[in-house]
């Protein structure tokens, strides 16, 4: 057996130690184009921000299709899905979630719900945190509801609006006013595609033309442009509504922007490195991190080693910094994604790891430093010092891209709640004795916003200094804001 399968890392934990994403979407009008399969590479090329279910709806004019199951892309459409879903608009989605509860076909997006006389999808990524008042206010009018997420308050609220209005642009208009939160929305009727997001723009949504000007895209990303070949317009502003009927896109203004407020999490973690967000290149964000770190956390090693993928540019930009060598001292196991087949207790008690391997005889001997994204509650990181300590190595720093996170997200990010954050309840010298490293040093906030070069008044930065650009419901925040209470 080669050294580079012999110590494979990770068992998968019931929930990830990590800050996931909550979705991708996806939206393309193209009369006369193979709509079904641009979004499934659409899709493909947005798979990191959810793997839990995906989903592709298409129209023709006429009538509404989807085909969504709970999986990976690959996974959930064959090519005879692909082949039967004919038409020239189509709105896709790709969801992360964490809870059981929620790992439901229902809740696989895009949603499909009648309104008036026409049938919609639509796909969201972020989260409204005035669901529940909003979901109170429309069961006194007589509004039922089938699920519990905010992606259907949102189509019921468009649906109350719409018939008002007797259009769904009208609709949507009116719903936005309402809305609370962060909402990046593709959504389709039978004949229309409508984009938008809200005032804030806490959540990244692009406006693409394919070659030939051929039709419009709408992506979370930037690399789901690149993967159809597609050129980059501009972002949906925060705030704007767009509709594309008939091969026209018009935009509007449908409510004021308010502080924009993008999240930092995208350029730390999130986001794919090749994809462009706010006019940056997100790995130049990366290996400018890389390079600060070196500059405020210098250690004396003799190697960098990025942790895949997100890690990468970080370390080859620490190395740049520092003047250490940078080595490939872990490879990922590409094809674990979050499947449906767990391992069982017995089998993780065996101590099966999944995801890394580590290159022995690269780390071997070695003082490392690892450059990785971010802690959050803190197993994962040990799990990963452990490793290279048992691959041989005789120092391990660690070096995160990001500050510390203490807060948690209410804007469509699964966080833990506040008490299980490990920065928010130790020291950096007790994180540090946790995961067993050498030292542990966090990139400093200003470092991090100098990376996106941007000023610090274009993001959101809540998970790191409890500035929450949107108000949180106090019914929400005491869920999550353990700590606070209890001060
Ligand atoms: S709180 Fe953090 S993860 Fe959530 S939107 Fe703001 S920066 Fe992003």
């Amino acid at each position: 057996m080669s050294d580079t399968h012999r110590d494979d890392l990770f068992v998968q934990d019931d929930r990830p130690d990590r800050m996931e994403e909550e979705c991708g979407v996806f939206g393309v009008y193209a009369t006369g184009e193979d709509v079904a399969r641009i979004t499934y590479f659409g899709l493909h090329a947005l798979q990191h921000r959810g793997q839990e279910s995906a989903g592709i709806a298409v129209a023709d004019g006429h009538t509404l299709m989807v085909v969504k199951n709970l999986g990976l892309v690959a996974q959930v459409f064959s090519e005879g899905d692909l082949d039967s879903l004919q038409g020239h608009l189509a709105v896709g989605h790709t969801r992360y979630s964490t809870t059981g509860a929620s790992r439901k076909w229902e809740n696989a997006q895009p949603m499909i719900s009648a309104i008036g006389p026409n049938t919609i999808a639509l796909a969201h990524n972020g989260n409204l945190v005035n669901t529940a008042s909003l979901r109170e206010q429309l069961s006194t009018l007589g509004v039922r509801f089938r699920s519990t997420t905010d992606s259907e308050v949102m189509v019921r609220l468009v649906d109350h609006f719409t018939q008002q209005h007797d259009s769904i642009r009208g609709g949507i208009r009116d719903a936005m006013r309402l809305m609370r939160g962060a909402y990046s929305v593709v959504m389709m009727s039978e004949s229309a595609l409508y984009a938008f997001r809200d005032p804030y723009g806490v959540r990244p949504l692009v406006i693409g033309r394919l070659p030939g000007e051929k039709g419009w895209v709408f992506a979370s990303e930037t690399c789901a442009l690149d993967i159809i070949g597609a050129e980059v317009i501009r972002d949906v502003a925060p705030g704007e509504l767009i509709r594309v009927k008939g091969g026209v896109l018009e935009a509007e203004q449908a409510v004021p922007p308010e502080k924009p407020s993008l999240c930092i999490f995208e350029f730390v973690y999130f986001a794919r490195p090749d994809s462009i967000l706010q006019e940056r290149t997100v790995y130049e964000a990366r290996r400018s991190q890389g390079m600060a770190l070196a500059h405020t956390a210098p250690v004396e090693a003799d190697m960098v080693i990025g942790v895949p993928d997100s890690g990468i540019p970080g370390a080859v930009g620490y190395a740049q910094g520092s003047g250490i060598p940078y080595g490939e001292g872990l490879v990922k196991n590409r094809y674990v994604g979050r499947t449906f087949i767990s391992p069982t207790q017995s089998i993780r008690q065996q101590g099966i790891r999944m995801k890394l391997n580590p290159l022995r005889h690269i780390i071997k001997g070695q003082r490392i430093v690892v450059v990785d994204d971010s802690i959050v509650r803190g197993n994962t990181s040990k799990k990963l010092v452990q490793l290279l300590r048992d691959a041989g190595a005789t120092e391990v720093h660690m070096r995160l891209t990001s500050p510390p996170v203490v807060w948690p997200c209410f804007y469509g990010i699964d966080t833990d709640s506040q008490d299980q954050l490990i920065a928010a309840t130790h020291s950096v010298e007790e994180i540090a004795e946790f995961i067993g490293a050498d030292s542990v040093a966090y990139l400093p906030l200003d470092d991090l916003i100098a990376s996106t070069g941007r000023p610090a008044e274009e993001f959101c930065s809540a998970c790191f200094s409890g500035d929450y650009p949107i108000d949180v419901p106090d019914s929400i925040r005491r869920g999550k804001l353990r700590l606070e209470q209890n001060a």
